[in-house]
This record gives C-alpha cells, structure tokens and sequence, in this order.
C-alpha cells in the first residue's frame, strides 16, 4: 500500500511540474505530502537511508557523509543515483558503484539501478558533512575547511593535528595510501595522520 502511493505521488510531481511550467512542487503535491502520515517512508527517503550506511572503501566515513551522492531519482520502477566523484580516477568510485548496486537493487521497489557520474558541480572537500568530519578525525584524517580550498599540495600547510590539536605540523609526503589523501606529521606530538586534499 505504501509503495503504491509513493510511485503514485512521485508519478504526479512529475506531471505537474511538467504542467506548471517548471515549478518544482506544486501545491496540490505539497497538500498531497502533507496530508499523508507515511510520506517520510518514501522509496527515494529509504534509498537515502541505505546510502548512508555504505562507507566508502577507504575511509571511515559513508558516502553520503562524504558528500559524493548529488542526488537520488525514481522513474517507475528505476532508481537513478548520481555520483559525484571525489577523484576522477579514483579506483574505490567502481567499488562504490558496486556497493550501491548491490545495496539499493535489494529493495523490493527497485528493479533496476543506475549510477550516472556527474562532475558539474565538482566535489570539493567542503562538502563532507560535520558528522563526516568529527568521524574522519576520530580516525585520524582532517579535512581543510572549506574556507581554505587551495590547490598547491607541495606548500606546507597549517593543518591542525587530530591527535592533539597542534597546528606545529608539516606535510611528510603529498601521495597518501590513495591519491585523495596526503601524510603529515606532528612534531608536537610525533604522530603520523592522513588529511584529505581540498581539490
Ligand atoms: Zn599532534
């Protein structure tokens, strides 16, 4: 019953932003929504859900976290997920994709699943959530604020410590164990840690 009425409703959004002329909700699906107590059940909110759990393969931190899921449609019975990729190249992006495959075509609702690389807009550290964050740098890995995007990796940067908060840190090599990460050091507290290049 439920899925009948999610299909149905995303059917009518579609029709009638078509019909209003490229509204993005018109007011008869926003009562529609409103009005119908299992609307946060939707298949599209479910996908969300099983996305969130998939952590990316060299990382700590889920791909949703990590901001690479630009966003997720349903056409029937087709479930059409766009990646953002941290790296162009990067070779955990097939493992990813595989993941995704696997996880969402699980779902009773989903026949089919299809993952289209998007690279506009371009992923950029400053989209890892602040729940990704606090998690990578319980890990040992920093992220750049996004306030600092910088594109020369061989300057030093003042990136804080994870361990002990020290910005007396230098860069120990520019190829981390992938090419998205960078190895410093902390003279502070002579430990070793990963930071995730800003792009
Ligand atoms: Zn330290």
């Amino acid at each position: 019953m439920v899925r009948d009425a999610t299909l149905r409703l995303l059917n009518g959004q579609a029709t009638a932003r078509d019909a209003s002329g490229g509204l993005p909700f018109s007011s008869f699906c926003y009562n529609w929504v409103m009005s119908d107590p299992t609307h946060n059940s939707t298949v599209e909110q479910r996908i969300w859900t099983i996305l969130a759990e998939i952590d990316d393969p060299e990382m700590p931190i889920s791909i949703v976290d990590l901001g690479i899921i630009e966003r997720v449609e349903i056409d029937g019975g087709t479930a059409r997920i766009f990646v953002t990729p941290t790296f162009t190249g990067c070779p955990a992006l097939q493992m990813i994709d595989e993941q995704i495959v696997r996880s969402v075509g699980a779902m009773p609702e989903v026949q089919e699943v299809e993952i289209e690389h998007i690279f506009d807009p371009p992923w950029r550290a400053d989209r890892i959530t602040p729940a990704g964050r606090e998690r990578l740098r319980a890990h040992g890995v920093t992220v750049p604020d996004g306030k600092f995007v910088r594109l020369n990796l061989a300057r030093d940067e003042a990136v804080a410590c994870p361990f002990c908060d020290s910005r007396d840190t230098r860069l120990d090599s520019p190829f981390g164990p992938t090419r998205c990460r960078m190895i410093y050091y902390c003279t502070a507290c002579r430990n070793s840690f990963e930071h995730i290049k800003a792009l």
